[in-house]
């Protein structure tokens, strides 16, 4: 351990800090977890445990790492700022966030204004609100439905998670806030319209025109999607999907809201997910890479003549609507600085690049039994493991735990797709950060290979 942390844990054991998290830490997820991880230290694509033993981030924290771990230039970026000026609320402005907030308008290619928060989740949230206060505001005070599709995460606050279609999640919660539907994801490998690629009219697509028709399009404020659902299972689209969601919407006066808290900032092999197909967003979310997890920021995207409308002087048409924290200067700073070093590093190249590579290398368990699909998106891939690949069974759910229980013991952090529905909890998920290197590479797919090998 080095001196710093020495200081941070007072001389404490691992079994003393241990006891000290049982009594006294809530986790995230699982309150009960008798031996979580103590992480220590990170570099490049590595954490180091309490134990000294080191291990490849394959899924970059909770996928947030994009530049990968200890990066002198972003703590630099953030104690400057720190010590110029530590806070200042948005209400009024302040420099990095001025630069922020024109660099993510750069970075979307169009004039988008932007509204800074604090996670993802917020983000949502405050689009949910500007598109309702929108519609209010063209005199359509009656839009206030949001449709957003099953197995999508968006978030834990009632908006977000109401919009989130994966029922497990929400059960204990409910009721959750009104006026959010579901439709079916474009999920080709097990069509919820039982139709094939290549011969379907794109269903999962249209589907939205009918949703929004039998709900009444009069009654609906916004479609809201990531561009590839992410953690609820790797699910890509075919290419036509989001230009033909954007022409429905187009045609039934209902805003587009991209989700881009996974898939922004490189992620996806381009600035943002959406740019992979051609289609201009109304409202864009962020999080998570914008700052690549070094600290907690999220923005909210509006396109611009979507803003003016709250714009007008002398008029009650303002978004009402203050956080604390959200765009904190040094976080702002430090996501400038990230931006900056994305671009002049190549990264979002070398994210695209890497998923290349490991499209093609991870092809080494395409034949393994329990490997039913193996989806990539940018540097994102999801192995859909299943019992039976004639009948796509999904894997139970203990073999999906081995594969992930073993690629640890190798060194090897994976992840797996969260609740979604009972019995399909077996999407494995890989997304390291772009700090990973060839050899890193290698790694990722030996260890996985020798994972899938023990089952
Ligand atoms: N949207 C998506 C697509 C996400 O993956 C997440 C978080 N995993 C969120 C929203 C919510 O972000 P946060 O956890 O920062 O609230």
């Amino acid at each position: 351990m080095n001196s710093q942390l020495q200081t941070f844990s007072q001389g404490l054991n691992k079994e003393e800090l241990l006891e000290k998290d049982r009594s006294y830490m809530w986790h995230h997820m699982s309150q009960y977890n008798p031996n979580p991880m103590i992480a220590t230290e990170s570099k490049g694509a590595w954490i180091t445990d309490v134990d000294g033993n080191r291990y490849l981030d394959g899924m970059s924290g909770l996928w947030c790492v994009n530049i990968g771990y200890g990066r002198q230039e972003l703590a630099d970026a953030a104690y400057e700022q720190l010590k110029s000026l530590a806070y200042f609320p948005l209400t009024q402005s302040h420099v990095p966030g001025i630069r922020l907030a024109e660099k993510v308008s750069e970075w979307l290619g169009d004039e988008y204004r932007v509204f800074f928060s604090n996670s993802g989740s917020e983000a949502n949230e405050v689009a949910f609100k500007i598109a309702r206060q929108y519609h209010h505001q063209k005199g359509q005070p009656g839009r206030f439905k949001f449709i957003s599709r099953h197995r999508a995460y968006h978030g834990n606050t009632m908006g977000a998670l109401a919009a989130t279609g994966q029922a497990v999640r929400k059960q204990k919660y409910e009721p959750l806030a009104p006026g959010f539907l579901h439709t079916a994801p474009p999920y080709c490998y097990r069509c919820p319209f039982g139709k094939t690629y290549g011969s379907c009219n794109l269903e999962c697509a249209q589907v939205f025109d009918e949703v929004i028709n039998w709900e009444g399009a009069e009654t609906v404020a916004g479609v809201i999607m990531e561009p590839t659902i992410t953690g609820g299972g790797v699910i890509v689209p075919p290419p036509e999907y989001l230009p033909k969601v954007r022409e429905i919407c187009d045609k039934l006066g209902v805003l587009l809201i991209i989700d881009e808290v996974i898939c922004g900032f490189g992620r996806s092999g381009r600035k943002f997910g959406h740019q992979n197909f051609g289609v201009k967003p109304d409202i864009v979310t962020m999080a998570k890479g914008i700052t690549s997890g070094y600290l907690p920021l999220s923005a909210t995207a509006v396109r611009a003549d979507i803003a003016d409308c709250f714009n007008e002087p002398g008029t009650n048409r303002h978004f009402r609507h203050v956080n604390t924290f959200g765009g904190n200067p040094a976080a702002c700073a430090l996501a400038v600085k990230n931006m900056e070093l994305i671009e002049e590093e190549g990264l979002v190249e070398r994210a695209e690049q890497l998923g290349v590579a490991l499209r093609e290398k991870i092809r080494v368990i395409e034949n393994h039994p329990n490997v039913g699909d193996i989806r990539t998106f940018g540097l994102i891939c999801g192995i859909e493991m299943v019992e039976n690949r004639d009948i796509k069974q999904p894997a139970e759910p203990d073999k999906v735990t081995k594969v992930i229980a073993e690629s640890k013991k190798r060194g090897l952090i994976i992840g797996r797709n969260g609740d979604t529905v009972p019995g399909f909890n077996n999407v494995l998920t890989i997304a390291p950060p772009f700090a990973t290197t060839d050899e890193d590479l290698e790694f990722i797919v030996r260890i996985v290979k020798e994972a899938f090998d023990t089952l």
